[in-house]
């Protein structure tokens, strides 16, 4: 089978390598039919997460179980299915307690040894573990495009809304509108929030923003924290969501909520950052963030998507066939995407 395999920073290759076989009972093959590039791929495709030369990455999936073995029940051979990018074994005491993220054997679809030494799903085949977890069928009608975002971007964005403990009514702000932001965007917007307040620096994510309904503000060219006082009566935001991974943006965040407020972190942080704790104390923040449930999140992004409450497909910008890999890891990189399906 062809698979995009990592070679070195900035080098991915198309590679042929032999077809994945079942190697546990509760296993799945599953023949892709679309693949997602996302941002945490950026990280490896520069060799800030290691990853060894030739690893399969990507793990973003939907596609159609060729094989099964004798412990698979909730999918079956010739099924259509999506599945989360991570996996979970089930019986560990995080498992048992629902935290399947926080998984004491938890594997990382194309991420290297490191991470569970699991090849990622740009292939035209992937090997799925614990498939009665990891994978679901796609509702009837619902296309590949979306369906994919179940399994990371949107349960990342349904995570960062529903750990925070938003409620009807909130207003909410969302720093940076990569496609978790814009997501967040509309899970807020589903979950019944009055206002969203969607800040970028760039023009085009802050029109997709106000297509889905929110106040789109210019990080630079407007005044954020303005437009935050302005619909607020000056109180501040419910909720503000940090998509970026930046401690300027988390900085902002602190500044932007309420009194009692909760700061959600769902962009990635892997360095130490310095935040205004005096100011996270004397406001009585709550701050709620790291990776996302999304396994526990699955069924509900899920029929959020199938009922067409929450639509990702404008984030589509880019289909490209996977023999394009190298060509699609360059327009990400250059920002030029929102969201590249790499079709095999
Ligand atoms: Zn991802
Ligand atoms: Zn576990």
């Amino acid at each position: 089978m062809l698979a995009v395999a990592f070679q070195g920073p900035e080098r991915v290759e198309l590679v042929e390598k032999p077809d994945p076989e079942l190697l546990a009972p509760d296993d799945a093959i599953v023949r892709i039919t679309a693949s997602g590039v996302c941002g945490s791929d950026l990280h490896i495709y520069h060799g800030h997460v290691q990853v060894e030369p030739g690893f399969t990455i990507g793990h973003e999936y939907v596609g159609e179980v060729v094989a099964a073995g004798d412990g698979v029940t909730s999918v079956a051979v010739g099924d259509r299915v999506l599945g989360t990018f991570l996996v979970g074994c089930g019986t560990c005491w995080f498992c048992r307690h629902g935290e399947f993220h926080k998984c004491d054997h938890g594997r990382t679809f194309g991420h290297g040894a490191g991470l569970g030494d699991l090849q990622g799903t740009q292939a035209e085949l992937t090997l799925v573990p614990h498939a009665n977890m990891t994978l679901r069928r796609v509702p009837e009608g619902l296309a590949d495009d979306v369906a994919l975002f179940a399994g990371d971007v949107m349960g990342t964005a349904y995570h960062a809304i529903v750990e925070a403990g938003m409620r009807p009514g909130d207003t909410v702000a969302v720093l940076g509108l990569g496609p978790v932001g814009l997501c967040a965007v509309q899970v807020a917007l589903a979950a019944g929030a009055a206002h969203v307040i969607a800040v970028d620096a760039v023009e085009e994510r802050l029109a997709v923003a106000r297509s889905f309904g929110a106040h789109a503000v210019h990080l630079t060219e407007e005044d954020p924290r303005a437009a935050v006082k302005e619909l607020t009566e000056g109180r501040g935001v419910d909720v503000a969501v940090e998509a970026v991974g930046d401690p300027r943006a988390l900085d902002m965040a602190l500044r932007m909520a309420r009194k009692c407020g909760t700061v959600s972190i769902i962009g990635v942080h892997a360095a130490r950052t310095e935040v205004h704790m005096g100011l996270a104390w004397i406001k009585s923040l709550k701050i709620v963030g790291g990776q996302a449930n999304v396994i526990a999140h699955l069924d509900p992004v899920l029929a959020l998507l199938a009922s067409g409450r929450i639509d990702p497909s404008p984030l589509v910008t880019h289909h490209m066939p996977l023999q394009d890999a190298p060509h699609a890891y360059e327009i990400y990189d250059r920002r030029e995407a929102l969201k590249i399906v790499l079709t095999p």
